[in-house]
């Protein structure tokens, strides 16, 4: 079977497999403790801070260890909504975002703050003005994403950020990172970036660990008490090997940043290239989107249907993104971009990974080539 479904997760690199599976057989010490083995398990967690940080460019004390991207959006989030309540009650987020930002936000609506979800254009990106026309003087919080995981559309978020500060200096912006890291760049440091999520999976390190930037001076309220672990803002014993693991992932993503996204943009051009001209596909990733995600439609035919075709050729691929795939509702992002619920029902998204080529694209051409003539005689029955 060839993988082709990056954005969902990842392969971990194989020197992150040997890192994880040295710590967790040599320092099974709980780094709070304090005897020797203790020790030990904190200064690999200390190290690991220290290499995170220093790969994003901010600092060691500004790096939370969390379980995954799920859990740093959400505290982030309700975390900032909760501790800043006194500054007013009002959030601004986009109608695209992963479901556990977007739930997050729906959730604190329960909880009697207002949430305001900025519309995207048509290229599925969010309009600068419009989000500042959004914000208010009692706007406590703005979540955009940088890079979409259904459409791989890749929004403004420096400019957002470094707009809002000049404006409105007490407004906290958080960034969802997980797709855009180590594929299209971003500078945290001196960036009015507040909180930025991440997920170690989505770039080749163990699925459950993840992390959240908190730029110093920022409190945020904690979701999990307990032991007081990771500055008191994420208590529970760490997952030194995962976190470990991690570390050694972000730093050889970012280091293979320029090789890789140079690679995806060649294999995604003759990708899009060759099944433009397909009958009905309907491309739904903007040209100028990120480099490892194309997404298309046919629409009124079921995508998993196609999906299941590709998978008789031995090729994987997705249909919306991993986390509603399993759900047959239209896409919430396709909708947002305007689009129809025949194309919002029926999308398909192939993500690439450091391993493809110019020959992987070439497979998938034919793979769907060959899908679309076979079931051009079912559209419609198939519905
Ligand atoms: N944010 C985005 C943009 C994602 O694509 C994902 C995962 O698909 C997440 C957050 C959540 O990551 P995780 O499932 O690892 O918690």
């Amino acid at each position: 079977m060839k993988y082709f479904d990056h954005a969902a997760s990842t392969p971990p690199h194989p020197e992150v497999i040997r890192t994880i599976a040295e710590v967790m057989q040599a320092h099974y010490g709980n780094p709070s403790s304090l005897h020797a083995s203790g020790e030990a398990g904190f200064k690999l967690l200390k190290k690991a801070r220290e290499v995170c940080a220093g790969t994003l460019g901010v600092q060691p004390s500004e790096i939370v260890f969390t379980s995954g991207a799920t859990e740093s959006n959400n505290m982030a989030i309700k975390g900032a909504a909760l501790q800043y309540r006194s500054r007013g009650k009002h959030l601004v987020t986009s109608m695209i975002e992963h479901p556990s930002v977007y739930e997050s936000f729906r959730q604190l609506e329960g909880f009697g703050f207002e949430v305001a979800f900025v519309p995207v254009q048509t290229n599925g990106t969010v309009d600068i003005e419009t989000v500042m026309r959004t914000v208010r003087e009692d706007t406590v919080l703005v979540s955009i994403m940088h890079v979409n995981n259904e459409t791989g559309s890749i929004q403004p978020v420096a400019e957002i950020a470094r707009e809002l500060k000049q404006k409105y200096p007490r407004v906290l912006v958080h960034v969802d990172g997980v797709q855009g890291f180590g594929k299209v760049p971003l500078q945290l440091k001196d960036s009015g970036i507040d909180l930025y999520s991440l997920s170690a999976h989505k770039f080749r390190g163990p699925r459950g660990a993840g992390l959240l930037y908190v730029r110093k001076g920022i409190q945020l309220f904690p979701l999990l008490s307990g032991g007081g672990q990771e500055s008191g803002v994420r208590s529970g014993t760490e997952n030194v090997p995962a976190v470990v693991g991690m570390a050694k992932a972000l730093r050889l993503a970012k280091e293979q940043e320029a090789e890789h996204v140079r690679n995806w943009r060649k294999v995604r051009e003759r990708l899009v290239e060759g099944i433009a001209s397909l009958p009905e596909l309907e491309l739904n990733s903007p040209a100028e989107g990120a480099p490892h995600i194309v997404h298309f439609s046919f629409p009124g035919m079921k995508p998993e249907v196609v999906l299941h075709c590709l998978e008789e050729e031995g090729l994987e691929v997705s249909t919306k993104s991993a986390c509603s795939s399993k759900t047959s509702e239209p896409s919430r992002v396709l909708l947002a971009m305007g689009k129809s619920m025949e194309t919002a029902q029926s999308g398909i998204r192939i993500s690439l990974g450091d391993e493809h080529t110019s020959e992987d694209a070439d497979l998938l051409i034919e793979a769907l080539t060959k899908a679309v003539k076979r079931l051009s005689g079912l559209k419609g029955g198939l519905k």
